[in-house]
């Protein structure tokens, strides 16, 4: 690639971070023909994931090609033992990736720092801190996770989970015999004596790690003029729900589509304004949403008090996050394919 003399430098979107929402926001305003700057990437190996099927073909639209499966252990079962029922076996087309497995399939697409000069027009923050750092938090469920040994080879196309008393267990198959154990609401040790199903089944190999806030939490301001914020740091959803990564693919779809627009109508006062708007009251939408989701997964994980505070928490959350849509305006624009057209209201 031949780069332009430093005056002739175009104008840029600088992307901080580099999780799966900050590369597919470069990719996506790449194509758009925007130059990106990276900038703050760090080579965090994050938690083990389960992709879903609707997650894989989002993660292909922003990235442009499609998850070898040589990479990931295909997930053909998901077996759930909830509110102290027996396990019930679901069939599932998942896809389960390692920790730091999946981030390392794609190149983050953008200039090094080093290669630009000049304010950028744009910030993405795919990562803290952020300029408005006032988190909501619906609940507090931390975690920690282990690598564990798997003991029954049928184990290894399947994921796990279990609800218990003062929380629950989840268990990927992440290689060959081996998996990933993340425990949710109390200490890993203390959860796997609890454990009935799951526990049995495995042998914990590695040092616990964490922990990890797993409640769904959202940045109460997540633009403003000059930059937005996506990503899991600024609006997280608890992995119950296994939506993480396609939410973040979402927030990256979306968050180029607004830039995108913004360098569209730059002689448009109020386009700006209008466009963070719009990203702010979908993002709160889907947050919403989540939590009305989540809400029926823990009123049939269990009666004990653990549970019901994490329901009334979520409870809470909802009603919040319906005072701050009521505040804001009707959308008006909607997604056509990756780009944001201007909304058709009825007369
Ligand atoms: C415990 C946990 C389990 C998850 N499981 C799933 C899943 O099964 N399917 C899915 O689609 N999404 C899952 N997610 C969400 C998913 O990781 C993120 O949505 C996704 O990485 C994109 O966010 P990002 O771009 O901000 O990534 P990143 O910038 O990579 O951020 C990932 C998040 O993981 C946290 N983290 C870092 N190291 C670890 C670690 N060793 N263990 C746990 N968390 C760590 C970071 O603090 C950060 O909040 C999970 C998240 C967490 C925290």
């Amino acid at each position: 690639m031949v780069v332009p003399p430093l005056s002739r430098m175009p104008a840029h979107v600088t992307i901080r971070g580099s999780g799966m929402a900050a590369r597919c926001c470069a990719r996506l305003l790449t194509q758009n023909g925007i130059m990106t700057k990276c900038a703050g990437a760090v080579t965090s190996t994050g938690p083990a994931v389960l992709l879903g099927e609707t997650a894989q073909v989002l993660l292909r639209d922003c990235m442009g090609k499609s998850l070898q499966q040589s990479r990931y252990m295909p997930v053909t079962r998901r077996i759930v033992a909830w509110g102290g029922q027996e396990p019930v076996v679901v069939p599932h087309r998942g896809a389960a990736f390692a920790p730091g497995a999946l981030n390392a399939l794609f190149h983050q697409p953008g200039r090094q720092e080093a290669d630009m000069i000049g304010a950028p027009l744009f910030i993405v923050h795919g990562i803290g801190p952020f300029p408005k750092s006032r988190l909501r938090r619906f609940g507090s469920r931390p975690a920690t996770a282990a690598s564990v040994t798997l003991l029954h080879p049928e184990d290894e196309d399947a994921c796990w989970i279990e609800a218990l008393d003062h929380g629950w267990l989840f268990m990927l198959s992440t290689a060959p015999g081996q998996g990933w154990l993340l425990g949710v609401g109390a200490p890993l040790d203390d959860l796997c004596q609890m454990s009935r199903h799951l526990a049995p089944r495995v042998v914990v190999t590695g040092q616990p790690q964490g922990p990890f806030e797993t409640a769904p939490r959202l940045l109460e301001c997540l633009a403003a003029p000059g930059w937005l914020a996506c990503g899991n740091e600024a609006i997280a959803f608890d992995p119950l729900c296994g939506d993480g990564t396609a939410q973040a693919a979402r927030e990256a779809i979306l968050a180029a589509a607004v830039i995108t627009a913004i360098m569209e109508y730059p002689d448009d006062p109020h386009a700006m304004e209008t466009l963070l708007m719009h990203y702010r009251s979908m993002l709160l939408a889907s947050m919403r949403r989540h939590l009305r989701f989540c809400a029926q997964f823990y009123s049939m994980g269990g009666n004990s008090p653990w549970w019901r505070t994490q329901i009334s928490a979520l409870a809470t959350g909802f009603e919040w996050c319906s005072g701050q849509l009521a505040g804001l305006p009707q959308p008006r624009y909607e997604l056509h394919g990756l780009r944001l057209v201007p909304r058709m209201v009825p007369a």
